[in-house]
This record gives C-alpha cells, sequence and structure tokens, in this order.
C-alpha cells in the first residue's frame, strides 16, 4: 500500500489558535484579565507545571468569588501543586509500562490510546498526562505514529483506538485527517474515539473546515471533559451541535474534583444539563494520584455518595459509571452503592434507591 505523506504538525488553523490572542500561555498575560496576588509563587508552579488558558475559559471565571470558582481552579495554578504527596507519581496509571510502541498504551485486550500529541489548549490543573506535557509538542514524531500504526494493523485483537493525548485537535486539520484515515482504512478497526476539551475551554476550535474533515469518518466517536455546569454555556454548547450534526456521537467523562464538583446537587446538575444536550454521560473517574493533584482527590466514597444521590432520584441516563483507574496498570474499575444485599440459589436481597430492602425470588 502507498503511504501518503504525513503533513507537519502545525500548518494552518491550530498555528494560529496556539499562538493567538485568543489563547493565554503566561501568567503575566493571564493577570491583564485575572488579578493575580502571588504572582512569585505562581511562577514557581508554573515553571514546574505549564500554564495556558483560553479566553473562552477564564471569560466564565466570576470575578467575584475567585476562592471558589469552579472554573478558577480547573485552570489557575495554586500552590498546592508543589505539596507531594508519596502516593503520587508523573505515571500514575503506570502507562508507559504498557506501551509496546512509544506512543501507544495496549492494557486492554480489544481497544488501545494512541497518544498523539502533549499540547492542550488548556492545561487543566488535575491532569493525569501531565508528564506529556513537558515536552510542550508533540511527543510523536511521524516516524513513531507509523510505528504505532504498524502496530494497530498488525493486532487483529484491536477494534477500537482512543485518540487522545494531550488534545488531539491541537493538532493541524490536515494532520487530525491522515491520522484518522490511516486508522479507518484498516478493517479491523470499527471504532475510533477521540478525548478532547477542546469544545469546552476553546470551543472556537471546532469549525466548518474541521468538521468537514471528521464528518468522513463514519467509525468516530468524541469524547470531551465537562466537569461543571458553569462550563456548559452558548459556546459549548453550539460546539458540540456541530459536532453531532457532522453525526458523531459525543459523550462526556468528568473527572471528580474536590472544592469543583464534588456534590451531589452540582454533579446531578451537571449531568441533566448534559443530557438535555443530548451528550452521554458516560464516565466519572476518580481523581488520579499524579504530581500536583493532592488537593483535588477525594475519596472514593465520595462518588458513592454522590451516586446513590441520583441513581432513582433522576433518568438513569444521567448517571455516570463512577470508576477508579487502578495505579499501576491494573486498569478501570467500576465501583457503585451496593443494591445486591446477599444472593443466593433461593434468590436474592434487594435494596431499591429508597432503601426498602426485598427478596427476589
Ligand atoms: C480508559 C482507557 C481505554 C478505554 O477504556 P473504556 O473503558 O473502553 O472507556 C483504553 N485504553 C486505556 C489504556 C485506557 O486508559
Ligand atoms: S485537556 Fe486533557 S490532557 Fe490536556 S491538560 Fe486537560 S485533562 Fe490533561
Amino acid at each position: 500500500m502507498k503511504k501518503s505523506e504525513p503533513p507537519s504538525a502545525c500548518d494552518d488553523e491550530t498555528q494560529s489558535v496556539v499562538c493567538s490572542k485568543e489563547i493565554y500561555n503566561t501568567l503575566e498575560d493571564i493577570s491583564e484579565v485575572i488579578p493575580i496576588e502571588d504572582m512569585e509563587s505562581l511562577e514557581e508552579v508554573s515553571r514546574k507545571f505549564n500554564v495556558r488558558i483560553p479566553n473562552h475559559y477564564l471569560s466564565l471565571i466570576d470575578l467575584n468569588n475567585l476562592e471558589n470558582d469552579p472554573i478558577y481552579k480547573q485552570c489557575m495554578p495554586s500552590v498546592e501543586e508543589l505539596e507531594f504527596s508519596p502516593v503520587e507519581s508523573a505515571d500514575p496509571l503506570g502507562e508507559e509500562s504498557m506501551s509496546p510502541v512509544s506512543c501507544l498504551v495496549h492494557r486492554y485486550p480489544d481497544r488501545v490510546l494512541l497518544l498523539v500529541t502533549g499540547t492542550c489548549f488548556m492545561y487543566c490543573r488535575h491532569c493525569t498526562r501531565k508528564r506529556l506535557w513537558e515536552k510542550g509538542s508533540c511527543p510523536t514524531e511521524d516516524g513513531e505514529l507509523e510505528k504505532a500504526f504498524d502496530y494497530i494493523r498488525s493486532t487483529s485483537s484491536i477494534r477500537e483506538v482512543v485518540v487522545s493525548g494531550g488534545d488531539p485537535l491541537t493538532l493541524s486539520n490536515s494532520k487530525i485527517d491522515w491520522i484518522l484515515s490511516r486508522l479507518s482504512e484498516m478493517d479491523h478497526i470499527e471504532v475510533i474515539r477521540i478525548g478532547t476539551r477542546a469544545p469546552v475551554v476553546y470551543p472556537n476550535r471546532i469549525t466548518e473546515s474541521l468538521c468537514r474533515i471528521l464528518e468522513k469518518y463514519e467509525k468516530l466517536w468524541v469524547n470531551v471533559q465537562f466537569n461543571h455546569p458553569s462550563e456548559i454555556v452558548e459556546e459549548s454548547i453550539l460546539a458540540c451541535k456541530e459536532l453531532q450534526r457532522c453525526g458523531i456521537p459525543v459523550s462526556n467523562q468528568s473527572v471528580l474534583l474536590r472544592g469543583i464538583n464534588d456534590d451531589p446537587e452540582v454533579m446531578k446538575e451537571l449531568c441533566q444539563k448534559l443530557q438535555s444536550i443530548r451528550i452521554r454521560v458516560y464516565y466519572l473517574f476518580q481523581c488520579d494520584p499524579v504530581i500536583g493533584a493532592h488537593h483535588f482527590r477525594t475519596s472514593v466514597l465520595k462518588g458513592i455518595e454522590i451516586l446513590e444521590y441520583m441513581r432513582g432520584h433522576t433518568s438513569g441516563m444521567c448517571i455516570p459509571t463512577f470508576v477508579v483507574d487502578g495505579v499501576e496498570g491494573h486498569g478501570k474499575v467500576p465501583v457503585s452503592p451496593n443494591y445486591l444485599l446477599s444472593m443466593s440459589e433461593k434468590g436474592v436481597l434487594l435494596r431499591n434507591y429508597e432503601n426498602k430492602v426485598f427478596f427476589y425470588e
């Protein structure tokens, strides 16, 4: 088969995007919009962990209540990021050790994770893959991506490829087109899933020309990450609608974040709003023990409590699966409130959402 030439990473829309005034790359620029009191300490944090915030996302911050603002907390660096705990690591899910070729993580039998870039429109403070940010750009030379494609092509048990990073939509349209076409021409690949926060943090990225590319790929799904109802605004709704209009199913994966969405009412509102704009509520992740995110982590019980609050009280279609991603590559484990109290050959003892216990023969 003749191989098409890979285009360069930055040739059209994204070049202007990441370099434009629409995205703030320094604390100094950010301080023109948001007051920063402790500049010196935050500069120290930003030397350890990148800072980048699109102006759309910054504009959602409530300037009258910075301390408690869920948007502020997700994007603005904090001195708490420098407090490390011994359980944290740069690669909490042990992805590097399950990587048969560079940029590819093969943890589950029938699907792989392809990390196509280390760049993001916004560097979320809670991110699990901060280790990829350091390079600031794509960790994958096109030659490396070719090796990943070769692995996927020759491993017939793989039926799904999760394209992530970093944010794949920071790549140029032509590079995205190239990656999707290479994957979709493999017959055993039935599903391609892009993980991106662009519709949430930088909805301008979902342009007409990007949509013309994405709509060509019938195997494509897009997973986004809304973490708080105040992220669901006109612009982000429109961006998701554009994707849906292209025939792409949009699903959401939230991260459970202390002080941001670890509240049953907030989570219910988030999930109901997502359902109302026809976004599938997929996962709620326990925040991973990644360096710099100590202050965001809740106990696992918190997630169970939130699910318990929602189950039965609102549509089952807005209840996510709560998952803990086990450290050192143990993988995702679904965790839920216990409704099965005991079981035997005769039947099961169950508990309903109103806490009524009954035997089911
Ligand atoms: C999360 C993940 C997937 C996808 O898992 P799903 O449960 O299908 O969403 C695939 N590979 C890796 C390494 C992952 O971490
Ligand atoms: S967009 Fe995703 S990969 Fe990028 S910083 Fe946010 S959570 Fe991490």
